[in-house]
């Protein structure tokens, strides 16, 4: 029986969805809640596999939306707010839509129970995200070989913890491995062997192992998982990469979201590829001039929608410098299209599809809101 709410925010981008699956198929016990924060904005395709996702997992995911919204159902979410804004569109300097349409409806829903909530960043990512910095909320990561927040590993390896740290690990580690172990904890912190370094020791002697330490060492906080007598995560030293959430969700019949299927399309009589990167609003200001483009041939309607949100005249547009209406002059489609085959073929000559992945998706902008 969980003491903590347990709960996962879904985006309607693929990260999010893959860990509902994983989640419930290998922790039934969790007795995790889900959630959706509507901004009225997104494709069809988020809805169409938000659906998808309520039969996998036979429950409902619940949909939130920002209670000053709600009083007024004349307008979507995201308009009620821009009227409040006084048209300024939101951009990643001035990032209203996050607070208002995702992260204060999620705070709300959460309230002050102590709560874990669990976040789809990869194994091959290198971001925190933009989530929930309320004490009562504990995010934990699934997927990477870290399963704790920043906070929470800063707070674990302070030097106040050391003799802590070192008793704990007798418990799971004798000899010479404990004596590894005991040395890294106690080794002076230097600009060569830098905290981060120490981590890395830690986490590489053993996942589970550091996880048990972490786990004992929550008990004497205030972290919702404090509150918890068995946290069976601890136990897991699985790492998920963008491969394996494809196969994840082609594996469980939920299935990709239709936008991140490539498109061809023809620039100087060559062709090239394109799709959306990241779930999120149609019109979103993260997303590349690629994709604006890939709105503008493959969802016509929601591009000119875009459009009508933009006052060039005032400075209101989606991408700095530039409207849409220049966006599609065909010579600017042509360049861009040019530029972004020649990045791509550039990127191929990388042999490593590690890195590949994180150039071609470009998911490291953006918050884990709203992408994941
Ligand atoms: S998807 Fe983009 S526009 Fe929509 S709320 Fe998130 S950051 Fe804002």
């Amino acid at each position: 029986m969980n003491k903590a709410k347990h709960v996962l925010g879904i985006s309607g981008g693929k990260d999010s969805a893959a860990l509902a699956i994983y989640l419930n198929d290998k922790y039934p016990q969790l007795n995790i809640e889900y959630y959706f924060c509507d901004t009225g904005k997104e494709l069809d395709e988020t809805y169409e596999i938000l659906q998808r996702l309520e039969s996998y997992l036979g429950k409902t995911i619940q949909k939130l939306i920002a209670e000053e919204a709600k009083n007024n159902p004349n307008d979507h979410p995201f308009d009620h707010f821009l009227k409040m804004y006084r048209g300024y569109l939101p951009s990643s300097a001035a990032r209203w839509c996050t607070k208002k349409l995702k992260l204060e409806p999620f705070e709300k829903y959460v309230g002050n129970v102590p709560t874990i909530s669990y976040v789809g960043i990869r194994g091959d990512e290198n971001r925190e995200g933009y989530i929930s910095k309320k004490a009562n909320i504990q995010s934990i990561f699934p997927f990477r070989k870290n399963i704790w927040s920043e906070d929470v590993v800063n707070k674990v390896l302070s030097s106040d913890n050391n003799s802590f740290l070192a008793e704990t690990y007798t418990q799971y580690f004798k000899g010479n491995k404990l004596d590894k172990v005991t040395s890294v904890i106690f080794e002076a912190i230097t600009p060569k062997y830098t905290q981060q370094k120490r981590f890395e020791d830690l986490l590489n002697a053993g996942v589970v192992e550091f996880n048990k330490v972490v786990f004992a060492f929550l008990k004497s906080t205030q972290y919702p998982l404090a509150t918890e007598d068995i946290f069976p995560l601890i136990e897991n030293d699985d790492v998920l990469v963008r491969d394996d959430i494809f196969n994840l969700l082609r594996k469980s019949g939920v299935g990709v979201p239709d936008y991140y299927e490539k498109k061809v399309y023809t620039v100087e009589n060559k062709q090239g590829d394109y799709a959306r990167s990241r779930s999120g609003c149609y019109f979103c200001f993260f997303q590349q001039k690629i994709e604006w483009i890939w709105l503008y041939e493959q969802h016509p309607d929601l591009f000119f929608k875009a459009v009508q949100y933009e006052d060039p005249a005032k400075g209101f547009t989606w991408n700095q410098h530039e409207s849409l209406d220049d966006l599609i002059e065909p010579r600017r489609m042509e360049q861009i299209k040019s530029d972004h085959l020649l990045r791509k073929n550039k990127e191929k000559s990388f042999k490593s599809p590690y890195l590949l992945d994180i150039l071609d998706d470009t998911e490291s902008d953006g918050c884990a809101a709203c992408f994941i």
